[in-house]
């Protein structure tokens, strides 16, 4: 193996890359986004939680580095306003992390508890935003030949979990989108990818699952759901996936789903549960 073809020393594996994480201000983001700052990218934080994102940049240091911009990815204008403001602030745009999401209540699970309007808006927002996202960083790629999108997908998007309907269908479209894109955007040197986390415990799964238990339990119920037992699966985690695919580490890695489960997806024990008597 030559020496060019080792990977970059982990300490600073995003060094020279500028990154924009939408949802950087919470949970998955905001792991990510300290992250990315720590292995050596400037980052761009977009979102629409203005206090949060601004307190992270402070809390973080120089606009030379961070900076926050407000943008609803659910709107193109604030989308293109973001990624532009990327290009202008640190001359380009290397990762592009469309990573924003919302879930309903678990309770959401049924055909019948949800209107067309409630689909629509979980569609507008993990879909339509993600779709924004990769439209307007590959504008400003595919000049540069070169670049990695990732999108926050799920572990609903792997298997229809008992969760809510919409959410579910919408991660199965984020799936779709990066194995689309990964082709459309080959040619020009872009890499897509997506990230399948299990349950992790931020804000946005404390308000899915407040209205059915509190933060205590919910640990208990998802340590029982696990497959991988004796760890709990942290924001950190899903950001240290997004930095290998966002960094030169993976540079021959498009089209994957970065399923980060601990194996949860790829088993099913209710057979061996309900032999052993203990499934009810
Ligand atoms: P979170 O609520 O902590 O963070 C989501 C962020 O997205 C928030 O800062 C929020 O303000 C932002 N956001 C929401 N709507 C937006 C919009 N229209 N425009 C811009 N920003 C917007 O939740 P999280 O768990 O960190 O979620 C991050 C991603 O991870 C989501 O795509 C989510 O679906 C996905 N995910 C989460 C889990 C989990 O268990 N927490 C599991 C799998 C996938």
């Amino acid at each position: 193996m030559s020496a060019s073809s080792l990977a970059t020393p982990t300490a600073n594996k995003l060094q020279g890359k500028v990154a924009l994480i939408t949802g950087g201000a919470s949970g998955i983001g905001e792991a990510s986004v300290k992250l990315f700052t720590r292995y050596g990218a400037k980052v761009v934080i977009a979102d629409v939680q203005d206090d949060l994102g601004q307190a992270l940049c402070k809390e973080l240091g120089s606009s030379a580095t961070v900076s926050y911009v407000h943008c609803d990815v659910t709107k193109e204008s604030d989308v293109k306003n973001a990624v532009d403001f990327s290009v202008s602030e640190y001359g380009q745009l290397d990762i592009m992390f469309c990573n924003a999401g919302i879930s309903p209540s678990l309770l959401h699970t049924s055909i019948f508890d949800i209107e067309k309007s409630h689909l629509e808006k979980i569609f507008d927002v993990n879909v339509c935003g993600a779709f924004l996202g990769a439209k307007h960083a590959a504008r400003v790629m595919i000049p540069a030949k070169a670049g990695s999108i990732i999108f926050t997908a799920s572990v609903a998007a792997v298997i229809g979990v008992e969760g809510p309907l919409a959410y579910t269908c919408s991660k199965h479209a984020v799936v779709g989108m990066t194995n689309h894109l990964c082709m459309d955007l080959g040619k020009h040197g872009i890499r897509v990818n997506c990230i399948s986390p299990f349950l992790v415990q931020t804000p946005m799964m404390d308000s899915a699952m407040g209205s059915v238990v509190d933060r205590k339990q919910a640990a208990e119920w998802l340590s029982a759901a696990a497959n991988l037992k004796g760890v709990a699966l942290e924001a950190d985690d899903v950001a240290e996936a997004a930095a290998f695919l966002g960094s030169d580490e993976s540079k021959y890695v498009s089209g994957l789903n970065l399923v980060v489960d601990g194996g949860y997806s790829r088993v099913n024990p209710i057979i061996t549960t309900v032999m052993k008597g203990s499934y009810n």
